[in-house]
């Protein structure tokens, strides 16, 4: 490797696409949720604090003056790391690139939740303002079903810790993870712990499962029945409904759902997202379809596309030759077709 060279790991959340980033951690140290398969394969580690320091200099020769304000730790927890170390990183990840505002990382509930206030907000203090916590449900029988490895305790301690000590929370949601059957409870307990912890923003994605993850194997087996994707909105039109103690951005902006346009601040914008519902379910069932199909094939952008008639005419004869050619399999190729889009 050559002093310009540092290790860079395969994900960051969307949000920290201009940002630096650093590896504190390879993989997930946890590794075992049923839906997920972003770093299944790769052997999860610590790195060394000698290695991160080398890779912040290599990164800061290589950017030569180029001005961060955000830096991201990948891969999966660098709450894992010993809180020295931790420190001893973000230390001189200052040094290198002063002029950072926001240090972020993923957290993992469970990990936090080892640490004392009194090392969070030393973490806190050396610059690690900003967690990104995939908190996914708040019910238990969800996060058991999805094999999480985090609880709602652990998720409202750390919550409370992380705030406590200065830092930003950003929590992800996934709408349809309960599956059929937990579909009420992961709603209700969902927005009640939202309610509770309320975290700096909110974002809502939508069940997408690879093929091969453990999850759609119990889908195959008939031991997990997915949501349809108007039973996903639904879903995500009763959690927003259910929010009244949350104060903070809140998107569905994340390519994966359909109505990416509710973005915005809760609550002043509650009205305006829930509007955006009503304007959904008011379409007959043909338009739903042509749109969900019109999202999925990347046609559409909001609602609002529909109105370009040419696109929806286009988006029309693709869902009549569909329905033609595989009758009462629709629902099925929206699934493969979320599939193929994460
Ligand atoms: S969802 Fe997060 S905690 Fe779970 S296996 Fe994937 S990276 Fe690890």
């Amino acid at each position: 490797m050559s002093s310009f060279e540092f290790q860079q790991g395969p994900i960051r959340p969307p949000s920290e696409a201009d940002s630096l980033l650093i590896r504190t951690t390879v993989g997930c140290p946890w590794n075992k949720c049923n839906f997920c398969t972003l770093f299944k394969g790769m052997q999860a580690s610590v790195r060394s604090v000698e290695a991160i320091k080398k890779d912040i200099w290599a990164a800061k020769q290589f950017y030569k003056n180029r001005k961060f304000k955000q830096c991201f730790l990948q891969d999966g927890d660098s709450f894992s790391m010993d809180t020295e170390d931790l420190i001893e990183v973000l230390t001189t990840l200052k040094q290198a690139f002063p002029e950072l505002t926001q240090i972020s990382s993923y957290g993992r509930a469970q990990t936090m939740t080892k640490k004392s206030s009194t090392e969070m907000k030393a973490i806190c203090d050396a610059g690690l303002n900003m967690l990104y916590c995939g908190l996914e449900s708040g019910s238990i029988e969800v996060l058991k079903q999805s094999q999480k490895g985090i609880t709602p305790k652990s998720i409202v301690k750390s919550a409370a810790q992380a705030k406590q000590a200065g830092m930003k929370m950003m929590a992800f949601v996934i709408a349809g993870l309960g599956g059929k059957a937990l579909s009420a409870v992961h709603v209700r307990q969902t927005a009640a712990i939202l309610n509770q912890i309320n975290p700096d923003e909110i974002r809502v994605l939508s069940l997408a499962v690879k093929a091969g993850s453990e999850l759609d194997k119990l889908r195959l087996q008939g031991e997990f029945e997915p949501l349809t994707e108007i039973e996903m909105v639904r879903e995500q039109q009763q959690l927003l409904s259910l929010l009244d103690k949350v104060d903070g951005r809140y998107g569905h902006y994340h390519g994966i759902n359909l109505l990416t346009e509710i973005n915005g601040k809760l609550p002043e914008n509650k009205a305006h997202f829930s509007a955006i519902f009503q304007r959904f379910f008011a379409l007959s069932e043909q338009e739903q379809n042509n749109f969900i199909l019109g999202r999925r094939l990347h046609y559409y952008a909001s609602l609002d596309s529909m109105k370009n008639q040419l696109v929806f005419d286009t988006v029309t004869r693709e869902l009549a030759r569909i329905e033609q050619d595989k009758m009462g399999e629709l629902e099925d190729i929206f699934y493969q077709l979320r599939q193929r889009m994460i």
